[in-house]
């Protein structure tokens, strides 16, 4: 195969979409959106004081591909700095990270063999009410970081997650993920690829040994070869031959969560002396509000604070109005620093609440394993035919639901692709 479609300009499909063309494939990439990027979703400058991130935001762990690309790139990550508290007692204290009976839980998480959903776990192993704060601790954590659902999400997944070592700097890209995006849609066009906007892709369709994408506006474009780097719950809206269309349905296995993320500028640091304690230094806030999650933008001055809103509770607030989310966070910042909402509103220089889950072209953040993931993966990553499938979903290492999950999905497509070649 010589040519091929790309479908997903995000950094999974950028990436493949390089690595081919570097490798002398002819390359189209159709992405429905009128930007590169898709959850890589920086905001204008103009609102926020710099290119706030209105999707991904973080540079987790070791993250080797994306460490690579940056250094390729010309890219320098600025640390995370500053102090985390912990407000859910009710009293605002530095954060102490573990959490009641972890010995107990740990020693219980390694002894499991058959992998089961960690609601199912918790109820196996912690049932009494005396652990009712170790279900509440592990249950938010799973909902709130992993973005998912107890009910699905994998027990070995989370261990994996939980006792993985945790090397390398926590930071993010200066310039933002925005700097990384531009770089590999100009690496794609360099190395001869085509990028095509506004083509949403309906079908994929055989015709001889050719493969042609039809898109919603009647366009038509035809290859050797295609790749679906889509979100996984888009796959069942796109019309697929049948060989295809069975390796698809089988991400119904993987699962999907929702993130709700809201930015607010204000024109003070308000936060710094609102409470009895010196937040100067603020980085993370952890607390009971309805928005649990807070961060600002330390080691960077710009007076913005970030809400973070995650899980199956996400899902629940779709019929809610920008407008509506933003009075969500706000009170739940009245609720964490007593401050009135009134002074906040009045301090407000921008503000925006992005819900993934209502975005038609991502339906929702980004996927956790299901004890029923693994098979998805292996049967939706086997080479069938002229039809290929990548993104961050389709990734087995440890960093799963990360912009790193995405290049090395792509990476490795591009690599199995040329390998068969
Ligand atoms: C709020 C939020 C916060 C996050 N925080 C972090 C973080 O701090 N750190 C981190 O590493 N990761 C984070 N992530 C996860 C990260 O953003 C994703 O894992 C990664 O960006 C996914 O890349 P992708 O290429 O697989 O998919 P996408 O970026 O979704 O790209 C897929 C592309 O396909 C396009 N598309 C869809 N349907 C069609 C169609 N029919 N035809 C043509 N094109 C189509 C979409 O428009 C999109 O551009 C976060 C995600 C969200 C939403």
């Amino acid at each position: 195969m010589t040519s091929f479609l790309v479908v997903g300009a995000g950094a999974a499909g950028l990436l493949l979409g390089r690595d081919l063309a570097r490798a002398g494939k002819r390359v189209t990439i159709l992405e429905a959106r009128q930007r590169c990027g898709g959850r890589i979703y920086p905001l204008p400058v103009e609102e926020f004081g710099y290119p706030a991130e209105g999707g991904p935001e973080f540079v987790h762990g070791a993250a080797p591909v994306t460490r690579a690309l940056m250094r390729e790139a010309g890219l320098a990550l600025v640390k995370r700095s500053g102090t985390r508290w912990n407000a859910r007692s009710g009293i605002l204290r530095p954060d102490e990270p573990s959490f009641p009976d972890a010995d107990r839980f740990y020693q219980a998480l390694m002894r499991v063999e058959a992998d089961l959903p960690i609601a199912e776990f918790l109820d196996t192993h912690f049932a009494e009410t005396r652990y009712a704060d170790l279900r509440r601790s592990v249950t938010r954590t799973v909902e709130g970081y992993d973005a998912a659902d107890p009910q699905r999400f994998s027990t070995l997944a989370l261990r994996e997650e939980w006792t993985a070592r945790d090397d390398g700097e926590h930071g993010r890209i200066a310039g933002g993920y925005g700097a990384l995006i531009d770089y590999l849609a100009a690496e794609c066009r360099r190395r001869g690829a085509t990028i095509v906007l506004d083509a949403e892709v309906t079908a994929l369709g055989e015709a001889g040994d050719r493969l042609t994408a039809q898109c919603r506006d009647g366009r038509c474009f035809a290859a050797d070869g295609a790749i679906l780097a889509v979100p996984v719950p888009l796959l069942s809206e796109i019309t697929l031959p049948a060989a295809a269309r069975r390796q698809a349905a089988a991400a119904a296995d993987i699962g999907f969560g929702n993130v709700v993320k809201l930015l607010l500028r204000f024109a003070t640091k308000w936060w710094a002396d609102a409470t009895p304690r010196d937040l100067s230094d603020m980085a993370f806030l952890l607390s009971d509000a309805t928005v649990p999650t807070w961060w600002t933008q330390n080691p960077q001055p710009h007076l913005v604070l970030t809400g973070w809103y995650a899980g199956p509770r996400a899902d629940r607030v779709a019929p809610l109005s920008e407008a509506d989310l933003i009075e969500m966070g706000l009170a739940s910042l009245e609720a964490v620093f007593a401050v009135p909402a009134e002074r906040l509103r009045h301090d407000l220089v921008a503000a925006r609440a992005i819900n993934w889950g209502n975005d038609p072209l991502a339906r929702g953040a980004y996927s956790y394993a299901t004890p029923r993931s693994r098979r998805a993966l292996s049967v939706m990553t086997k080479p069938e035919g002229r039809i290929f499938f990548s993104g961050e979903a389709l990734y087995a290492g440890p960093d799963m639901g990360t912009v790193e999950a995405a290049l090395a999905s792509g990476q490795e497509t591009a690599r199995m692709i040329l390998s068969a070649a």
